[in-house]
């Protein structure tokens, strides 16, 4: 069966095979067209040195941000491709990079410093499928195969055992026996692993199909790279298995949901999962939505509370809090969610901007400075109260008589 490579891969194949150099498309991709799943992006190595490709590609736009690990970038018909010498690594001697990398050209020794066997194949229209360590074999018997000795592969670069967790959460395939004995026996050394690549391997695990599975199986990996799990509150953690599969699969609900378990005083947690996303390096905007969902997260959300919960909140945020409690309890907020709707058509007031006074009037009534922010949330909370209309002369009327001191 032919592998349909979309037209900028084949004309950089080509190029290549032109220049005398044999080329590939590898790993991720090739490994999802052996599953029937379609790549999500294209890798390819080449037996052509950086300085051979550019010669080669001297046409056309490159960028040579990588070219120190022999990876050159090429635009071609606008589409960024990464093209990658074969390399073979030399010692590892810190446990998560090679001393020393050296190109090669042969693509079977590129192919034997990958993790998985699945993920160590190559192929070309010419050549067809090249796979010297079984990966087809394995991707058939859905399981996942260090290439080489497990042992050694990990203690290579720790990273590759959250790697393992993560394609196992993706796909549901079982890993290996000899390969989760190793990781039982290594994955302290994770330790040396930076935080930036940790995160990337457990929001991908976390966003797997399976993820509450390897959760399940492979706590104590889970702890060695957060150690405040190893006190997570047992209900809270069992409650996380089960709304695993009804969230949507994205960083914020399984970061969320993960995190929740570390304290059953929310506030006490909320600091936690932020103190842990910032060691991890997250994005800002991930940290500050999973603290607060989860400092939220015992908040009433009664369909009667949802103006309130919006002033408190914003659409967004309490839109992803229901998400996030309807994952435990299945079809338990649909109501609120209705109502939340339903105020947000109607364009209820849950904001200041949103108030038929502002600043400048409640100035004109005599207040100053702190005095003014003051009044103007003390109305907001009338009205969200329903126990004032949002109304310009009823607003100054209710401050004339109730003026904030300061
Ligand atoms: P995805 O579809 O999630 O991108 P991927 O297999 O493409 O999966 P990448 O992290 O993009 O994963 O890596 C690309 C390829 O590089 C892998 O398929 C594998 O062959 C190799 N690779 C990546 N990281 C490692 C590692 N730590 N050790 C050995 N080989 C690795
Ligand atoms: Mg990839």
């Amino acid at each position: 069966m032919d592998f349909l490579l979309p037209a900028p891969v084949l004309r950089a194949l080509d190029m290549l095979e032109e220049g005398g150099f044999s080329a590939y498309v590898v790993g991720g991709c090739v490994r999802d067209w052996v599953l029937g799943i379609p790549p999500h992006d294209f890798d390819i190595c080449t037996a052509a040195t950086p300085e051979e490709m550019k010669e080669i590609f001297k046409g056309e736009r490159t960028i040579e941000t990588g070219i120190k690990h022999g990876t050159l970038t090429v635009l071609m018909e606008n589409e960024p491709l990464e093209i990658t010498t074969f390399r073979l690594d030399g010692d590892y001697l810190d446990g998560r990079h090679p001393s020393s990398v050296s190109f090669t050209r042969k693509v079977e020794e590129d192919l034997s410093r990958r993790d998985f066997t699945m993920n160590a194949m190559a192929y070309s229209p010419k050549d067809g499928l090249i796979d010297p360590f079984g990966g087809q074999k394995d991707c058939r018997d859905e399981i996942i195969r260090c290439v080489g000795e497990p042992e050694r592969r990990f203690q290579e670069d720790a990273l590759r055992i959250l790697r393992a967790l993560r394609f196992s959460a993706r796909l549901g395939f079982p890993i290996e026996e000899a390969t989760v004995r190793a990781i039982g026996r290594l994955k302290e050394n994770l330790e040396k692993i930076s935080k930036e690549r940790i995160a990337v391997e457990l929001t991908g695990l976390l966003q797997g199909r399976y993820a509450r599975e390897i959760l399940m199986d492979f706590a104590p990996v889970i702890v060695s790279v957060i150690p405040e799990l190893a006190q997570a509150d047992p209900v809270l953690w069992e409650s996380m298995l089960s709304s695993l599969a009804h969230l949507p699969r994205e960083p914020l609900y399984g970061w969320t949901a993960l995190l929740n378990s570390c304290s059953t005083a929310p506030a006490v947690c909320a600091d936690t999962a932020r103190r842990i996303l910032r060691n991890l390096k997250m994005p800002l905007k991930l940290i500050e939505g999973a603290g607060e969902l989860i400092a939220w997260r015992d908040a009433d959300l009664q369909p009667h509370r949802m103006q309130k919960m919006l002033m408190h909140l914003g659409p967004e945020r309490l839109s992803q809090l229901l998400f996030w409690r309807e994952a435990e309890k299945p079809g338990a907020y649909e109501k609120s969610r209705t109502r939340m709707e339903e105020l947000l058509r109607e364009n209820a007031c849950y904001s200041l901007a949103q108030l038929a006074v502002n600043g400048k009037e409640m100035a004109a009534l005599g207040l100053r400075g702190a005095q003014i922010g003051a009044a103007l949330n003390m109305l907001l909370e009338q009205v969200v109260d329903g126990s004032l209309p949002n109304e310009r002369q009823a607003l100054i009327h209710y401050i004339s008589r109730h003026a904030p001191c300061d």
